[in-house]
Parts: structure tokens; C-alpha cells; sequence
């Protein structure tokens, strides 16, 4: 047969919205998007005839059965999310592939009544008039943190972006050599800088920086001083670094602001909850630093959003810079942050109802008590493999305290039928994709991350992958 003869044996567009199974699938998948599918396998299978071969196109049949399976598929797939729920197995907490922070069950009919209703957004209902979107949680930071004001951008990088921007603009920065940080993506201190219009004046070495480092480097052309926290990396050993509360007598003497990028905004002292120090916000407030940024989405717990506090005079300069504008967070996020941020109200409640600090805080005996509920219930479903609670580390993920280790339980399952990669990649294909980590041939699921309302969906996917 020749190609022309081939191509004209394809069936029609018609012909095939009006196959029996097609017109099936059309009672709940719209026909525009039957019709786009159609139309792009006709296309894959003409272009792949014109590129054959004579032997290959004796052999051709055309497989119509098949050919309907994907247009159905693929349709199907087209009107599903692509975005959606995945269990982390992976017990890293603030994962950011994963989403970063969980936001807490409480507060969800709140931000869903802002996010499908109208709001008061930008209106001011005492006065009737315009209000500002940042009202709403302005008293709440500047409670929570001591500061004497407050203003909110998209995410963290964006708050740097725009304090260097508003404050040192074709002016100098000084800041330690040993904390010129890469937060990942393409955040990187000194590009930051760079895209700000402030010009970097790094000082001291990567292990040592001493007072009189930033003292010597200052100038008038200085705007100001800026301490970045090293989140996601510690230097050990032979190191020094200048503490906040000579960098702010510093500045003072001066006449300098001093800033600080915190990374994750911690507002209680982890401490108590048998975690590493990480540096609070209310703690660089009282010390006199001017201006301190930190993200919501991290160790704080709520939505990606980025919080700016400090001085009013530099917040008010802040607030007229146009970048504020492309900044800004919409009306879901705002919901969400102010609704986590009134958890925090409730010292007792807090650890409770922020599931960023209850999975970081859960003591190791109720983690191991859900890991003997899961271990029972895929013994029960009848799993033919070697399934055995373990103990191990999570970590605190989002570039937040890197070298915390974390004890916990995990479930570690060795297949027997394949191996323990395509066990892996099995369960992340999943319907609801479960995400686990691969040790020793062996696939491990961490109970930190893991809610009991997914342990039957666990047990489901390992049955139907197994057996
Ligand atoms: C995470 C981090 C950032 C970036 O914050 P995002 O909210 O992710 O934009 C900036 N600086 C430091 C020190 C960080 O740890």
C-alpha cells in the first residue's frame, strides 16, 4: 500500500465523535476537549505514516481500539487537576517542592468565605471609604512582633527586593562575607542586591567578621547595614560573626539602618519545644533592628508571603515605592495569613493548630503509635513483603534549621516482585501521589509527614502496585 492510500484510511473527525464509546465519554467530558484530542492523535498517526519506511508501512495496521483508549485518556486527564494533594512520605516538614507550610484545618471555612465572597478587602466599613489591604493584619504583626509597623509582599524574596530597593538605592550595603546565601531557585544575596540598585560591599571572610570589618567598610555613600540569617547552612569551627546588638549600636553611631533578612519567621521560641534556637522576630524587633524581613510560608506556618516589619518612616517609604504594587499579595492570602497569624494568639492552642509546628514538635511516642496503626493495617490488607517500623531522622525542610535532626518512625517496606526504584516511582503515580524516599533497596514512608486520614490510601496503592 502507499502512504496516500494509508492516510485516506484514517478515520474522520466525524467518524469518530460519533464512535460508540467517543459519544460514551461525551455525556461527561465536553466536546471541545474530545474534539482537541481527536484532532491531535489524528495528526501523531499521519505524521508518523508519512515518516515511515516501506517495510514498516506493510506491516502498518491501524489499531482504532487503541487509538480511541487515548483520545479518551488524555481527555480525561486534560479536565483533572494537575495541581492536587500528595502525600509526603518524605518527613520533611517544610518541603518545597511539596508546598512548604501546611495551612491549618481551622481556618479554612475563613479564607474560603473572603476567596468566594466579597470582602472588605479594600474598604474601610467604619468610614465607608477606601481602605488599605494591609489593615488587616497590621495590628496582629505589629502585636506579635513588637514592631511599630508592618507591611506584606508576595514572598520573602520580594520583601529583600524591596527594602534594598526603597532604602539603598544607588547606595551601599554592607553585609558579611559569610553570608552571602543562596536560598535555591535563583535567590542569591548578591543578585538580589544587584536587580535592587544596591551596590554590595561584602566584608570580613567566609568564617570570620568582626565589628571593626563593617566599621571600616562604612562611608557616606552607606545606606546601610545588612544582616542575612544563614537558614539553610551553619559555619562551624573557627568562626565569627557580629552579633545584632553591636551591627545596631553600630548603625546607630552612624546614623546607618541596620536590616535583617531572618529567612523563616519564627514568632515562639522553638526551644521550649526541644528544637534548635532559631532567632525570633520579636527578638531583632527589641533589639533596634530597623527593618526585619521573614516569609509566612516557612517556620511561621501560613501562606508564602513575605513580612516586612520595623520603622514606620522606612515602612511608609516602602509603601509608596511602585514595587509594592507588583508585589502584592491578593485577598486568599491575606485570609490565610491573618487567620494564622490569630492562631498564634492562643500560646496553648498555637503548637496545636499550626501543623507546621505540631508535625516539627510531635513526640516521638505518638509518632511511633501512628506508625504501629499504619504497620497494622498493611499487615491486615495481606502485603506479601517484608514490612518493619524503623527508626530514623526527618528534617525540618524550606532551608530552615539545617541541621536539626529530628527522631522519628518510619515504615520501611522491601518489594520483592520489583525493585524498591520502581516501587518508588510506582507509588508517586499514583492516583493521590505518595512521595517516599529510597534507602537500601528499601522504601521508606515517615510518619511525621503523614496524616492518618491517608493511611488506608497508603495501604490501597501498595496492594494494587504489589499484587
Ligand atoms: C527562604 C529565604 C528567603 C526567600 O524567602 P521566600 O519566602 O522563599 O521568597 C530569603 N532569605 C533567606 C535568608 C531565606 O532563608
Amino acid at each position: 500500500m502507499n502512504k496516500q492510500d494509508i492516510l485516506c484510511k484514517l478515520p474522520s473527525v466525524d467518524e469518530l465523535i460519533n464512535n460508540e464509546r467517543i459519544v460514551g465519554v461525551l455525556r461527561e467530558t465536553p466536546r471541545n476537549v474530545v474534539v482537541k484530542f481527536i484532532r491531535k492523535s489524528l495528526e501523531y498517526n499521519r505524521n508518523k505514516i508519512l515518516k515511515m519506511k516501506e517495510d514498516e508501512l506493510n506491516q502498518y495496521q491501524f489499531q482504532l481500539e487503541s487509538f480511541i483508549d487515548d483520545i479518551i485518556s488524555n481527555s480525561k486527564a486534560f479536565l483533572e487537576m494537575n495541581l492536587k494533594e500528595v502525600i509526603n512520605g518524605t518527613g520533611v516538614v517544610l518541603h518545597t517542592n511539596l508546598g512548604r507550610a501546611l495551612l491549618s484545618d481551622e481556618i479554612k471555612e475563613k479564607v474560603w468565605a473572603v476567596a468566594a465572597g466579597y470582602s472588605n478587602l479594600e474598604l474601610n466599613i467604619e468610614t465607608g471609604k477606601r481602605g488599605s489591604r494591609y489593615s488587616h493584619v497590621i495590628d496582629i504583626i505589629k502585636y506579635l512582633t513588637g514592631a511599630e509597623d508592618a507591611l506584606v509582599v508576595n514572598n520573602n524574596a520580594a520583601a529583600v527586593l524591596l527594602v534594598l530597593g526603597t532604602m539603598a538605592k544607588e547606595k551601599e550595603v554592607v553585609v558579611s562575607r559569610g553570608e552571602l546565601v543562596e536560598i535555591g531557585g535563583s535567590f542569591r544575596v548578591p543578585d538580589v542586591m544587584e536587580q535592587s540598585g544596591a551596590k554590595l560591599v561584602d566584608v570580613g571572610t567566609t568564617n570570620k567578621t568582626h565589628l571593626w570589618d563593617y566599621d571600616n567598610a562604612i562611608s557616606e555613600n552607606t545606606a546601610a547595614l545588612l544582616k542575612v540569617h544563614t537558614s539553610n547552612y551553619k559555619i562551624l569551627g573557627f568562626t565569627e560573626e557580629v552579633g545584632l546588638k553591636d551591627l545596631v549600636a553600630l548603625g546607630r553611631k552612624n546614623n546607618i539602618p541596620v536590616i535583617e533578612d531572618l529567612g523563616s519567621g519564627v514568632l515562639v521560641d522553638l526551644q521550649k519545644f526541644g528544637l534548635t534556637y532559631e532567632p525570633t522576630v520579636q527578638e531583632s524587633v527589641a533589639l533596634g533592628v530597623d527593618i526585619v524581613t521573614f516569609s509566612g510560608d516557612k517556620l511561621l506556618g501560613g501562606p508564602q508571603a513575605g513580612i516586612i516589619v520595623g520603622n514606620k518612616k522606612w515602612i511608609e517609604r516602602m509603601k509608596k515605592n511602585p514595587f509594592t504594587r507588583a508585589f502584592r499579595i491578593d485577598k486568599l492570602t491575606m485570609a490565610a495569613l491573618e487567620a494564622t497569624l490569630k492562631l498564634y494568639l492562643d500560646e496553648k492552642e498555637m503548637i496545636n493548630s499550626i501543623p507546621t509546628l505540631r508535625m516539627l514538635t510531635e513526640p516521638i511516642i505518638s509518632i511511633a503509635e501512628r506508625a504501629q496503626q499504619l504497620h497494622n493495617i498493611l499487615i491486615a490488607s495481606g502485603l506479601k513483603v517484608s514490612i518493619e517500623i524503623k527508626d530514623d531522622y526527618s528534617q525540618v525542610g524550606g532551608g530552615s534549621l539545617p541541621l536539626e535532626k529530628l527522631p522519628t518512625k518510619v515504615i520501611k517496606i522491601k518489594p520483592k516482585t520489583i525493585s524498591a526504584a520502581k516501587l518508588e516511582e510506582s507509588l508517586r503515580n499514583y492516583t493521590i501521589p505518595i512521595i517516599t524516599r529510597i534507602q537500601e533497596d528499601q522504601i521508606i514512608i515517615d510518619l511525621r509527614t503523614v496524616r492518618e486520614k491517608d493511611f488506608y490510601n497508603i495501604s490501597d496503592a501498595l496492594n494494587k502496585i504489589l499484587m
